[in-house]
């Protein structure tokens, strides 16, 4: 692999922010981008080709979630699978409600849509999260009225990698006819998500979470429940999501899906087994460390520790610097906290808090690379805490 910006070996643990596109991903997409560039919506071959390549990965996304491919949407990225399941059950429930309960350690893509909601005149609770990052059952039945029309949680953080009790959560949901959505783009393809068994209306994911290209993602929409059209033209999508098709990039994510959920309960046993190792590693060779975050209900390659009193943002850089890329866990622009909102609902302790560090491992993440990335983590303490 060609590296121009880093002059060392790159170990990559930042697979929550984005993943490298396979080479399968790439090869698949290439004639999409060449001969085969037609308009799916066109009548000649060209369409034809096109239409075929996209209704194929909409079946191969379909079967992995247990759904059907009427219920597959494909969308430009997971933000927008995030606002259109928000802004559409707030709409097409107008007349029920208009109250929304979601959590406070969600995406921006969900917060972001329900405060806009609000100044639109919608009512949203703001879950509290235990000091692992898990919704409360009791406080979510609480937080329930007659005039609640939707319930978010995220099936896995991004931040801290705690898995929600998502099946829990469904069937309180369900009991009392309230639609459930779940942003899971970081949980799809990663840990076994089926429609089938969940009790779940809507769900997002986002293909780039999961070696599939930048740009495409999908929203399922459980047969039955009523969405209104997000973007608004031609026929596409059911007449639901209008735009000529990214072909490319839906073509790269269905192939992404099946390379994926080839071999997904052996990645996802060893990408524990290497996340396990790191915490371990760390609790164990580092001082004034803690992990963020569930310890067992996490995501397979997920882990987030705060240290104590140092800078992460300054930590972030010696890291890089000896080829290490991890993330503070959330972009904090300069002048605004340095700490995350979902570091502070978890109540990570003042002196901690600032030296937050996210490391998430994929499918290629090997011994060496955690070795590594403990061994720059534990000089540069040293260094920062002199
Ligand atoms: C990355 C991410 C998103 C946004 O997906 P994009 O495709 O980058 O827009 C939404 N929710 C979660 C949990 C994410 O990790």
């Amino acid at each position: 692999m060609s590296n121009q910006i880093y002059k060392k070996d790159v170990v990559y643990l930042d697979n929550a922010a984005t993943t490298r596109v396979a080479k399968e991903v790439e090869e698949a997409m290439k004639p999409y981008l060449g001969e085969k560039f037609g308009n799916a919506s066109t009548a000649y071959g060209y369409g034809e080709e096109a239409r075929e390549a996209i209704e194929h990965a909409r079946r191969v996304i379909a079967e992995s979630l247990d759904a059907k491919p009427s219920e597959i949407y494909f969308t430009s990225c997971g933000s927008e699978a995030d606002n259109w399941a928000v802004k559409g059950v707030a709409e097409a429930c107008r007349e029920k409600g208009n109250h929304i309960i979601t959590s406070r350690i969600e995406h921006h893509a969900i917060l972001n849509s329900c405060e806009y909601l609000e100044r639109l005149g919608y009512e949203v609770t703001y879950l509290d999260v235990d000091e692992n990052g898990v919704v409360q059952m009791e406080e979510l039945v609480h937080a329930i009225r007659p005039d609640t029309t939707l319930i978010t949680i995220m099936f896995g953080n991004n931040e801290i990698g705690t898995i929600e009790p998502v099946m829990q959560i469904g069937r309180i949901a369900r009991e009392r006819q309230i639609l459930f959505h779940t942003d899971a783009v970081q949980a799809y393809a990663q840990v076994p998500i089926s429609v089938r068994r969940y009790p779940v209306d809507l769900l997002s994911a986002s293909a780039h979470k999961f070696h599939g290209p930048k740009g495409v993602g999908f929203l399922y929409v459980r047969e039955g429940v009523a969405v209104p059209s997000f973007i608004h033209g031609g026929g596409q999508e059911q007449g639901k999501r209008a735009g000529t098709e990214n072909v490319p990039g839906i073509v790269g994510m269905g192939k992404a899906v099946e390379l994926a959920f080839s071999d997904m309960r052996m990645r996802m046993r060893r990408e524990s087994m290497l996340r396990n190792y790191l915490m371990e590693k760390a609790l164990h060779e580092l001082s004034g460390v803690r992990i963020n975050g569930h310890r067992v209900n996490r995501l397979p390659g997920n882990v987030s520790m705060s240290f104590r009193g140092v800078d992460g943002a300054s930590l972030l850089i010696l890291l890089e610097e000896d080829g290490i890329c991890a993330s503070g866990g959330s972009a904090c622009n300069t002048g605004e906290s340095r700490i995350s909102y979902v570091i502070d609902a978890i109540g990570v302790p003042a002196d901690y808090a600032p030296g937050t560090v996210r490391m998430t491992l994929s499918g290629d993440t090997t011994r060496e690379d955690v070795d590594r990335a403990v061994a720059s983590l534990k000089s540069n303490l040293e260094r920062l805490r002199d």
